[in-house]
């Protein structure tokens, strides 16, 4: 493992939960003090402040969705009446809606702790091509990096041409944007006639905003040399987590509670088992609880190779609304992407429909090879997309190879609500 960069990422789950409900209580402590908004929230659900004192007790109140965060915002500007008045917010936010947030300022250093884990320090030079302009992505990564001695080059969202000269001409050995915009950048870089892996220093990247394809993420490996690791996080609640050298899911942050809930109901659900990823950031400045991000994820709980002890997320397994939901269990897009890619992109569609009172998952798969079919084969194919999806299918439907277009959906729901 590489050292971590506090010893809270190694503390044990009882110290890290018990450090957690104290700050838990005291923000609700304080928020039920400061804010109206809070007060009126805590009146509507029947909850005295002095009831929330751990995690589990989280589950009293509502998930604010970004949505719901922007009507609050629009009847109360700037910030619903969710901030701490007495408290002097160092930079304001915005975020597409428009929301604005008022700067939480441990956010750069937990940043740090991301790029920590993916090996970025003081002989770095990392190019940081976030946007600086308004969002927060730009300044926050920047504190992050700098928190570690690293030296920044900002370069935001300068054109693709700029940020090839600035790598080549700074010798950058770290890249910090989105995936997408990176390949643009080797992209260029080839088309000018240079070897991006010969040529140029860059030897990690964090991505953030996008999602890693992997694909993509064995051609920066492979073709280019580039060790790439993932990062997580919401304008709205600061960084959420982060993924180590192992690669095996993302370590959710410190100061951040991490509930994976029943998006209809709000209520936590086992882990392994797929929901929403709600976040609770705990601070003393803005007031938000239960921040519903409406991003799919499982939480990992099994100890990680690396020596941090944080439970993890299983990256994102899409957005709430393209999900469907079978026996209690989502069933998302991205899932049946894997058990695809397992069986060499066999084309399939999942349809959920419902006999009686029971949800029915039958799946449709081409026959397109010899084998596909055969009892053994049906078998192995059921116990992977169990492992994957968690649900049990009920029906196997083979059809002709070229049935299932690929511009019609992955999961079709039938049932009639
Ligand atoms: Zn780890």
């Amino acid at each position: 493992m590489n050292r971590t960069f506090d010893k809270k990422e190694s503390w044990t789950n009882k110290k890290r939960k018990e450090a957690q409900d104290e700050l838990l209580s005291s923000m609700v402590k304080l928020g039920y003090k400061k804010s109206a908004t809070i007060k009126k929230i805590f009146y509507k659900h029947k909850i005295d402040p002095r009831q929330i004192k751990s995690r589990e007790d989280l589950e009293t109140l509502p998930v604010t969705s970004r949505e719901k965060l922007v009507e609050m915002e629009m009847q109360e500007p700037p910030y619903a009446g969710l901030e701490n008045p007495d408290t002097k917010i160092d930079r304001i936010f915005t975020s597409p809606g428009p929301v604005y947030e008022p700067h939480l300022s441990e956010n750069d250093y937990l940043w740090a702790r991301a790029f920590h884990a993916a090996g970025i320090g003081s002989d770095d030079i990392a190019l940081n091509a976030f946007s600086y302009h308004l969002v927060a992505a730009g300044l926050t990564f920047h504190t992050g990096l700098r928190k570690l001695g690293a030296t920044v080059v900002p370069s935001g969202t300068s054109s693709t041409q700029i940020q090839v000269q600035l790598i080549k001409d700074l010798k950058v050995t770290s890249y910090v944007g989105t995936p997408s915009f990176l390949m643009n950048i080797i992209k260029k870089a080839e088309e000018i006639g240079f070897d991006f892996r010969k040529d140029f220093r860059v030897k990690r990247a964090c991505f953030a905003a996008e999602p890693l394809f992997p694909a993509m993420r064995l051609s920066f490996e492979k073709d280019y040399g580039i060790d790439t690791y993932q990062m997580y996080g919401a304008t709205e609640v600061g960084d959420v987590a982060y993924e180590c050298s192992a690669k095996n899911g993302w370590h959710i942050c410190e100061e951040t509670i991490v509930e994976i809930v029943d998006p209809a109901t709000g209520k936590n659900l086992q882990p392994g088992q797929l929901g929403e990823i709600v976040v609770t950031r705990l601070n003393d400045i803005f007031f938000l609880f239960r921040f519903g991000t409406g991003d799919l994820s499982r939480l990992i709980t099994e100890k990680c190779s690396c020596g941090r002890t944080s439970y993890r997320l299983a990256g994102i397994a899409g957005r709430v609304g393209d999900a469907a939901k079978v026996r209690g269990m989502f069933l998302a897009p991205s899932q049946l992407k894997m058990v695809q890619a397992k069986f060499d992109n066999l084309p399939l569609q999942a349809v959920v429909s419902r006999e009686g009172h029971l949800d029915k998952l039958t799946l449709r798969i081409e026959k397109n090879k010899q084998d596909t079919g055969d009892s053994s084969w049906e078998e192995n194919f059921k116990d992977i997309f169990k492992e994957i999806c968690t649900v049990k299918i009920d029906q196997v439907e083979y059809v002709a190879a070229g049935t299932i277009k690929p511009e019609e959906k992955v999961i079709v729901d039938l049932r009639k609500w």
